[in-house]
């Protein structure tokens, strides 16, 4: 009798940040090495933690802290690692073009990240630093770092040298100029300049910085960060980023030679190439996280969209939900294999902790309100949690901050 050999399902992994990271090392243990072949797609050999990279940008850490090569952490026999560029994603085709090749999928997992929203601002591509990858946020240090020599080194310098801005009270901006803020005493002493030459300002077009986070917290984060030298410009959208620094929309001008842009995100820009309905590069992902009308597309982390339906909006694009979608969708990759009913997605919010710099943060978890040094302690915890799901208490020993 002739024995039929059954093709093995191709499972492709598209970006290898938290979504994919998560999704890669539970399909490896979920599924045995006969069920599928499985693929992660990465444009880099390594992974890297986006939510330490304020770190780097400020140039409190350096940005080898914030990556790992991707064969350290995944086992390679068990998953085939392709470093290339993700093209377009050939739905009806079942394939994805890369830069460099194609793929064929069965199940495609899609979790390509996010991208700089303007929302329309002139200028911010060509003159303000927008990318929050490794090499982004190398960039920005070292265009500090380069003002700063400038400075000093010019007959008649200027002080729009000195002078930064962030773009954006949301929390990426706040953990960012808390990290400058800190580090500017160094800074100052390094390069010879007085420290009241340097202007810091965080500009923010809602109401209120960290707009809809706990008002006392948010109070406690300003005046820390105004005895450091920041100056908030609430209530104050940036119409244009210029040559010479921003256009506020009242038309004043402040002069900068650095606009660090943050003032939120929208998916990757292979989604709406590909041809995906969506809203700001975001599909709005069904309850078990798959593609509306696609069976055997997933979207997670910051390339999906859910609403939270107890206030009608929707959850934020955050590493905590990425994971979380994460665990369910590789869940559901083997359910679907085998014909079993797929799993919702629900979301549990644990809290969000924003660091200030130095042993500053400030956090709701639970229902408790963290300030200062504990907010700071939870903060580390939170980076250490996260190397713990991807690689255990070895990865943490070997990657992890200390939370002191
Ligand atoms: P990412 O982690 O960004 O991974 C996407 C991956 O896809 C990357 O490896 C990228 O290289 C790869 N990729 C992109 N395009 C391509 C392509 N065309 N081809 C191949 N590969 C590609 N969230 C929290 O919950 N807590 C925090 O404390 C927090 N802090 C943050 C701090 C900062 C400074 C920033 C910028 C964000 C922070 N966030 C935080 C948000 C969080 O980082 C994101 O929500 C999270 O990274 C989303 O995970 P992801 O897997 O969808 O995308
Ligand atoms: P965000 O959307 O949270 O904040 C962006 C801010 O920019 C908003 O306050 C908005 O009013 C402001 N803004 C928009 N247009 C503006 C303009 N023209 N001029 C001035 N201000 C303008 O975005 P983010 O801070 O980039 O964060 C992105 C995602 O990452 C969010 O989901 C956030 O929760 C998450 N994140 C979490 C943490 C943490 O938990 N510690 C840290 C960083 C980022």
């Amino acid at each position: 009798m002739e024995v039929m050999k059954l093709k093995k399902p191709n499972i492709v992994i598209l970006g290898a940040g938290y979504a994919g990271m998560i999704t890669a090392t539970r399909l490896t243990k979920q599924l045995g090495h006969n069920e599928a072949n499985i693929t992660l797609v990465n444009k880099h050999e390594y992974h890297y933690q986006t939510t330490w990279l304020h770190e780097p940008a400020a140039g409190t850490l350096s940005p080898d802290r914030t990556r790992m090569p991707i064969n350290s952490v995944l086992d390679l026999n068990k998953i085939k690692f392709v470093k290339d560029s993700v093209v377009e994603i050939k739905r009806e085709e079942k394939k994805v073009l890369l830069q460099n090749g194609e793929i064929e999928f069965d199940y495609l997992v899609v979790c390509l990240g996010a991208e700089a929203e303007t929302f329309g601002v002139p200028g911010v591509h060509e003159y303000a630093f927008s990318k929050w990858t490794v090499n982004g946020a190398r960039e920005v240090k070292e265009h500090i770092e380069y003002q700063f020599a400038k400075y000093n080194n010019t007959p008649e310098p200027q002080d729009e040298l000195l002078t930064f801005i962030v773009a954006g009270a949301g929390f990426t901006g706040i953990e960012f100029i808390g990290e400058l803020s800190e580090r500017l005493p160094e800074l100052c002493a390094h390069y010879d300049v007085p420290k009241e030459k340097v202007k810091m300002y965080v500009i923010e077009a809602a109401p209120t910085a960290l707009p809809g986070f706990d008002p006392e917290l948010v109070e406690y984060g300003m005046n820390l960060l105004e005895s450091r030298g920041v100056e908030f410009k609430i209530n104050c959208p940036i119409k244009e980023v210029t040559e010479t620094g921003v256009t506020l929309a009242s038309g004043d001008e402040i002069k900068a030679s650095t606009v660090v842009w943050a003032t939120g995100v929208r998916g990757s820009s292979i989604i709406d190439k590909s041809g995906f309905e969506n809203m700001r590069g975001r599909i709005k992902v069904d309850l078990d996280l798959r593609a509306p009308g696609h069976d055997n597309i997933f979207v997670i982390g910051d390339c999906a969209l859910m609403i939270n339906e107890e206030i009608n909006r929707p959850y934020p694009p955050t590493a905590q939900i990425a994971m979380q979608m994460a665990e369910v969708c590789a869940t559901n990759i083997k359910a679907l294999m085998k014909g079993d009913s797929l799993k919702t997605f629900k979301p549990d919010i644990k809290g969000t902790v924003a660091s200030l710099g130095g042993k500053e943060a400030i956090g709701v978890v639970g229902t408790r309100k963290l300030f200062g040094s504990s907010a700071h302690f939870m903060k580390k915890m939170i980076d250490n949690r996260y190397l713990f799901l991807l690689g255990g208490p070895g990865l943490v020993l070997k990657r992890g901050k200390s939370p002191m």
